[in-house]
Parts: structure tokens; sequence; C-alpha cells
């Protein structure tokens, strides 16, 4: 078979022969009419915490267990350049690691200025959770390889800084993934970027994320 790049965290969908696109879905936009035909992830975003209440976005949630596409809770996590109550967001954030954890699904998850925070969440986490938009440093990065979290890297592998290169030389090969999210760049140029930066043979890097993919999502080993 020949081996498709995974796209872990998209909002646009290029599903083709070639790519897989895990396309990422505001919670409360969903509607079930048309089908999703590619894999997906769910959740209330940070910036959208403070418009329902927990017994709405529990139904919301309930409602995804039936499709068969949906794998994983997300994006969910903690903003702090967003104006949403903070208070607030731990409380969503918190209830939806929960659902993830009673049905066992990964967690995709988005931070932003709020390591220190967010640590412990993933600490007690029962599920994976995967760092997406990743771009810290190696300080943070070692102590998120402890807490057994992934990586998923985006655009920002397309002009690093030092210290993220540092950080990327750090992780766990079977511990990362790479995305697009909401950039136009196609999925193909953020791996061949990678595959230079870790000197690694692209086909190489395409076949562990892949595997990196089927085992974390526990998807059969032939998709
Ligand atoms: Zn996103």
């Amino acid at each position: 078979m020949t081996i498709p790049f995974i796209d872990i965290h998209t909002h646009i969908s290029r599903t083709s022969d070639d790519i897989i696109s895990v396309q990422s879905f505001h919670l409360e936009e969903l509607d079930f009419k048309d089908p999703i035909k590619s894999f997906f992830t769910s959740a209330i975003h940070p910036w959208h915490a403070d418009n329902f209440t927990d017994k709405e976005i529990l139904e919301m949630l309930d409602g995804l267990l039936s499709n068969n596409k949906f794998i994983g809770v997300g994006e969910t996590g903690l903003d702090k350049v967003c104006q949403v109550d903070f208070d607030i967001q731990k409380n969503i954030f918190q209830l939806q690691i929960t659902f993830a954890e009673t049905h066992q699904v990964p967690l995709i998850i988005h931070s932003v200025r709020s390591w220190n925070e967010i640590m412990p969440f993933l600490k007690r986490s029962k599920v994976p959770c995967v760092l997406h938009g990743y771009s810290e440093g190696a300080i943070i990065t070692r102590q998120l390889i402890g807490l057994g979290c992934y990586f998923s890297v985006g655009k920002s592998i397309l002009n690093p800084s030092q210290r993220l290169l540092e950080a990327i030389r750090m992780i766990p090969l079977t511990s990362l993934f790479l995305e697009t999210d909401e950039a136009k760049t196609p999925i193909e140029d953020i791996y061949d970027q990678m595959s230079k930066t870790l000197d690694l043979p692209l086909d190489f890097l395409k076949y562990q994320i892949y595997k990196n993919f089927t085992s974390l999502f526990s998807l059969p080993s032939e998709i």
C-alpha cells in the first residue's frame, strides 16, 4: 500500500488517496445533515467556553458517539489570550477531558500562554493528549515528554526559530504528528521540511507518522 500523509489537525478537509485529513469542528457548528467523510475531532473551543451550560455541552458530545468517523475530543484546552473567563475555560476543559476518558478517545489540545495551568490537567489525563500547533522550546518540551504527550507541529516548521529546532529534535519520533490547522500550506510541504530538519527520508517519516496515527487512535493498521 502507499502510505498517506496524515494531517492530524485541520479545519479544511483535503482527504484524498494521498492524504488523510483529521478535520477539527467546533462542536456547536456540527450538524450531521451532510455525512462527514473524513475522520474528525470535535469539542467546544476555549474561545467559546462561556456560551454553553455543562448540560448542553454533554448533550452535544453524546451526539458524536454514533458517528464512526469521530476519533477524538478537540480542540479543547486553555487560552490566556482570549477574553473568556479562565475558570470557565478550566471547567469546560475538565468536562471534555472526562468525556474523552469515559469513551477512551484521545484529546487534541489547544494551549496558548497556559502551559503552567494546563500541565496538571495533562498529568491527570487518562487518555493520550496531542498538543496541536506545537512551537515551544526545550524546557517545556522536556516536561511534556515526561508526561507522555504527543506533539503536532504545523507551519512553524517552515520558518523555525532556533529554540523550536532544539525542541523538535528532542521529541520522540513515536510521539510526533504534523498538521496544517488553518494554513493553506499543503501538508506535503510540512512533511518535506520536517524530513529535512530531522535528516530522515520522507518515506520513513510518512511511515512513522502513519503508524503513530493508527496506533494512537486504535485504527486498523491499513486504513
Ligand atoms: Zn485548529
